[in-house]
Order: structure tokens, then C-alpha cells, then sequence
């Protein structure tokens, strides 16, 4: 794994829910489109991240 990767995964595991701070599962990451899913475990919150471009995106659910 590259070192940008653990970077990556290290900002991701400090990610929390904006409504009940739990820990958001990384579970539903999807490698074959390189997006790394991360969602609640109570459905309140998700976020995408693309590696290629950088960039999050947030949905507040
Ligand atoms: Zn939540």
C-alpha cells in the first residue's frame, strides 16, 4: 500500500457523525470505482471520497 493510501485511511478512521459521533464505517467502499464510501451506522450521515480527484462528498441524510 502507498504511503498517500495510509494517509487516507488515517483522515478516515477519525471520521465521526455530525449527529450521534459514531465512528463511520468504511465498509461500503466500492474498489472497483476507487470511491471509498463512509457512512453512520445509524444511516444519519455519508460521505464519499475519490481518491482521483480528491474530493468529498457529503450527504446529510
Ligand atoms: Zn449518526
Amino acid at each position: 500500500m502507498e504511503a498517500c493510501s495510509l494517509n487516507i485511511l488515517k483522515y478516515l478512521f477519525l471520521d465521526i457523525c455530525p449527529k450521534c459521533k459514531k465512528r463511520l464505517n468504511t465498509n461500503k467502499s466500492n474498489k472497483i470505482l476507487s470511491l471509498i464510501v463512509k457512512s453512520c451506522p445509524d444511516e444519519h450521515f455519508e460521505k464519499v471520497y475519490h481518491p482521483a480527484l480528491e474530493t468529498y462528498v457529503e450527504i446529510n441524510k
